[in-house]
């Protein structure tokens, strides 16, 4: 048997784990200050809790869901987005008694999508949620720590904002009459992939990729003609906040978001340093779809970022090798190891040992990894109740008591 990863899959180690839990420290960090408490739920959920919600006719519903039937003929489904588990989980725990609820959380989710750079079949999000404020406050509350939370980590990459109103519920509904009207009438020039849109989804023809697409977008109607004066004012007033804190954005018509819960705000922050896939985070309003969930009828807003594109743009060579290395010559000095390692913890200095008693092969091993230290415990030290460290730099050898080799390692370092 040939054993081999699903597609679209990967295991993460190295510098990616690295990575990893620093964007972790980094997200905490900034929840913390907004006061955004962490919610983790189950990898998957009943079928129901997305098909409706994200929309029957959205790509991830009609072509990427992970979903099977467990042995109870239950349809269960692997979450491919945060925002619904959040809110079923918001209502299962009575969480929404006190409002506005703030919350955030980061783990996998799976979507059946042709594998490719930064595109996968299981990748990780980041999640920030508030449930209960229709204040334009709370747009500007999350894109604000959208982008702080993106810069702590690319302090040096170029991120773009882009933002866009689709308005209230009501206002998309007319909006997306009068796009399918308008398509139906240049039907014969749309690409086959948007001529199945035209009933169900209009709105994707509008961020289609497809040049002749693009062409024929440019007259459709506009979200413009649609918006009422309070969505107007709203946005006006998102826009006008993030203006006063200096965070640049750009206005794109075009932005529509791919599932069908979305209303008003809606952001996306890209960069042009990563090819095809280029959105690191997407994010907008969906007042209404708590109640939809079953949830009360309070406003929503909420974004996600892909852990694994964020990655892709962070600095390598973030392995540290300031483990120090250890060579015991002979079983007979376990105990002197046993006393090195308890001094080495009582100090947080981290340690490697091969499990070998061969001084040639642990010193290959240290320079192998380009360790920067080796100590050493043979016949002498042993005897001289002492141990040996040496500079794998310089070759520099000191010879050092127990007792002072947490702070000898603390003050060389
Ligand atoms: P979405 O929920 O589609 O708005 O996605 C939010 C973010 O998750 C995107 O901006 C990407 O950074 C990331 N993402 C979405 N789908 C994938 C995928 N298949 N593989 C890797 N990252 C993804």
């Amino acid at each position: 048997m040939k054993t081999r990863p699903v597609r679209g899959t990967h295991d993460i180690f190295g510098e990616n784990i690295i990575k990893l839990n620093s964007i972790r420290e980094i997200v905490s960090k900034n929840a913390n200050i907004h006061f955004y408490k962490e919610i983790n739920t189950p990898i998957f959920e009943l079928t129901d809790l997305f098909q409706k919600p994200l929309g029957e006719q959205s790509d991830v519903v009609l072509k990427e869901m992970y979903t099977f039937k467990d042995r109870n003929d239950e349809n269960l489904t692997l979450r491919p987005e945060y925002t619904t588990p959040m809110i079923r989980a918001a209502i299962t725990n009575n969480l929404l008694n006190e409002l506005p609820l703030k919350v955030y959380g980061i783990g996998p989710m799976f979507r059946r999508e042709r594998p490719q750079k930064g595109r996968y079949r299981q990748f990780n999000q980041i999640n920030f949620e508030i449930f209960g404020s229709d204040d334009y406050f709370a747009d500007v509350e999350l894109i604000c720590i959208a982008n702080d939370v993106l810069k702590n980590i690319l302090p040096d990459c170029k991120i773009e904002l882009n933002i866009n109103s689709l308005g209230t519920k009501k206002n998309l509904l007319n909006f997306k009459e009068a796009l399918s009207e308008y398509f139906i009438n240049n039907k014969k020039l749309l690409s086959e992939e948007s001529k199945n849109k035209i009933y169900n989804n209009p709105l994707r023809i509008l961020d289609s990729k497809n040049d002749q697409d693009i062409e024929i977008a440019k007259n459709s109607p506009s979200i413009n003609e649609f918006i009422s004066r309070e969505a107007k004012e709203h946005y006006e007033n998102v826009k006008n906040s993030l203006s006063s804190i200096n965070i640049n954005y750009t206005e794109n018509k075009n932005l529509v978001r791919g599932l069908d819960y979305y209303c008003n705000t809606v952001f996306e922050f890209k960069t042009n340093e990563l090819g095809s896939q280029d959105t690191l985070l997407g994010g907008g309003r969906y007042d209404g779809l708590i109640d939809l969930l079953g949830g009360p009828d309070i406003p929503g807003i909420g974004w996600a970022a892909g852990i694994e594109r964020i990655s892709m743009l962070m600095k390598s060579n973030l392995i540290k090798n300031n483990e120090i290395h250890l060579a015991i010559l002979d079983k007979k000095f376990k105990s002197q190891l046993l006393k090195l390692i308890q001094c080495l913890k009582d100090s947080q200095i981290p340690y490697f040992w091969n499990y070998k008693y061969n001084l040639k092969k642990s010193l290959s091993k240290a320079n192998s990894v380009k360790a920067k230290k080796i100590i050493i415990i043979g016949e002498e030290e042993y005897k001289g109740n002492y141990y040996t460290i040496k500079n794998l730099e310089n070759s520099h050898q000191d010879k050092i008591k127990i007792e002072e080799i947490g702070k000898y390692i603390n003050d060389k370092s």
